[in-house]
């Protein structure tokens, strides 16, 4: 049974995830910086018949990714897919910005999916398999002007590029892929409640790219299945 991992998944996008994906019969590891809201969140998949557990990964803490992989790693759980979704989207524009703001959504939004992909993909490139996906949106798109806060835009943006980054440096001929997407805009807190889609339909792409074929794609960006513009 494969095993995947999600951060921020006690609510939103990424809780329909791990729900999509433990649907697929995958156990399903929800992480979140509040276990109160994460442990509810796995008795509901629970009770669904689910092989669902919970974790806690604040995204600002490298120290709490470590710990989340070394108690993962002892109980013998491997995971085989990682999707860093958690996030935060403060609006201020890059002048106006506090430094708070611009700290806690780069540490937030970029520097937690980089360290939990350091803290689960090597493991994957030894086993010969992992998928990485890596929840952006169209505000990180230079091809799209980059719109929304700056703090926010600026982490997606570099999420992209840490998406390109990490496809480099998994070994020519491993089946580990690494991706990102757009979700569109979907009706969660962060997306508000006049979004187009729901949190089941902002989670396909994100299911899409966590369980492609061997001849998927890797380091691409996208949206509704279709690449997205840088
Ligand atoms: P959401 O409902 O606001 O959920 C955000 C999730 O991130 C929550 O689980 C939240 O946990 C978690 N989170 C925030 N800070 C964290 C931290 N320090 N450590 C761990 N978890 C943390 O947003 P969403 O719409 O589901 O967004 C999911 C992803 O989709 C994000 O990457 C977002 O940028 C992207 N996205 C969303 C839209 C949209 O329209 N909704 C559009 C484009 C991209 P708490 O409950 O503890 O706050």
């Amino acid at each position: 049974m494969r095993t995947a991992l999600v951060t921020g998944a006690n609510r939103g996008i990424g809780f329909a995830v791990a729900q999509a994906l433990g649907r697929k019969g995958m156990r399903v590891v929800l992480t979140g910086r509040d276990a109160g809201s994460v442990q509810a969140a796995v008795e509901s998949l629970r009770a669904e018949g689910m092989d669902a557990m919970g974790e806690t990964i604040d995204l600002v803490s490298p120290e709490s990714i470590r710990d989340c992989a070394r108690r993962l790693d002892a109980s013998g759980v491997e995971v085989h897919v990682l999707i860093n979704n958690g996030a935060i989207e403060p609006s201020a524009d890059a002048l106006h910005a506090t430094d708070e703001e611009i700290e806690t959504t780069l540490r937030t939004n970029l520097l937690g999916a980089w360290y939990t992909c350091r803290a689960f993909v090597p493991a994957m490139i030894a086993r010969g398999y992992g998928r990485v996906v890596n929840v952006s949106s169209d505000f990180g798109s230079f091809d799209r002007g980059l719109g929304g806060g700056a703090p926010y835009s600026v982490s997606k943006a570099a999420l992209n590029a840490l998406t390109v980054k990490l496809a480099q440096a998994i070994p020519q001929g491993v089946d580990v892929k690494v991706n990102c997407l757009n979700p569109g805009w979907v009706r969660t807190r962060m997306g508000g409640p006049d979004a187009t889609k729901s949190p089941e339909e902002g989670a396909e792409t994100v299911v899409w790219l966590a369980t492609l074929p061997a001849d998927g794609p890797h380091g691409g960006f996208f949206q509704d299945h279709e690449p997205l513009g840088w």
